[in-house]
């Protein structure tokens, strides 16, 4: 899991499906990790005040003393994050750091699994987690983020056909479901606007 995040009921849905047995338990999500939404700083305060995400993430990984240190363990993943940061302008240097976990074995396999915490279970926990080159979740994973690209255009489809049929009509009840379908329509997109829903 190089890059990890909390989760949503969109991730849980996405979990029901996922075949864990794509799954080639080469260990490299658990030796190279990232955070994209929180620097080391901001985690260990959210751990301060009870967080529970911060708390496992915290539990299990220790952050590499530099971006040379991880990339001396696994550059092919270092590399990989900083490509797709990149592309979305999201990669800023400074506030970057790795993390390897306590409990990975040399043998790759994971030393306290039937305790490992919930982001461990959960990973890779979207189509949109950048996972490590060779991870046996890539084509999966690459299929699961087109199909949620198909959905994005549908629902902008319908959003259109909603302004259509605003125009025909002066019923307030009629315009209040509107709204309301057209709200719903809009969360389906800001849920993937980090991956540029916008432009779908
Ligand atoms: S990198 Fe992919 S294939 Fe390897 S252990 Fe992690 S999830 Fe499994
Ligand atoms: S606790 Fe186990 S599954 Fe989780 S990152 Fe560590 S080695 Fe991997």
């Amino acid at each position: 899991m190089p890059i990890i995040n909390n989760m949503s009921s969109y991730e849980e849905n996405y979990l029901k499906k996922r075949p864990q047995s794509l799954c080639k338990m080469c260990g490299k999500c658990c030796r190279v990790v990232t955070n994209t939404k929180y620097t080391y700083e901001e985690i260990k305060k959210l751990a301060r005040e009870g967080n529970e995400f911060a708390l496992d993430f915290l539990k299990i990984f220790e952050p590499y003393p530099s971006i040379e240190a991880a990339r001396e363990v696994d550059a092919g993943i270092v590399d990989n994050i900083k490509k797709y940061l990149e592309m979305d302008g999201n990669y800023h240097e400074e506030k970057m750091t790795f993390y390897k976990c306590k409990y990975l074995l040399d043998n790759n396999m994971c030393s306290i699994y039937e305790e490992r915490p919930t982001l461990c279970i959960h990973c890779p926990s979207s189509g949109w987690v950048v996972v490590p080159p060779g991870c046996g979740f890539e084509a999966w994973l690459f299929l699961q983020r087109e199909e949620d690209k198909q959905k994005v255009r549908r629902a902008k489809e319908e959003y259109l056909e909603l302004q259509l049929l605003k125009r025909k009509t002066k019923d307030a009840a009629i315009l209040e479901k509107i709204t309301s379908v057209e709200k719903k329509i809009q969360h389906t997109i800001d849920i993937f606007k980090a991956y540029g829903s916008d432009n779908w």
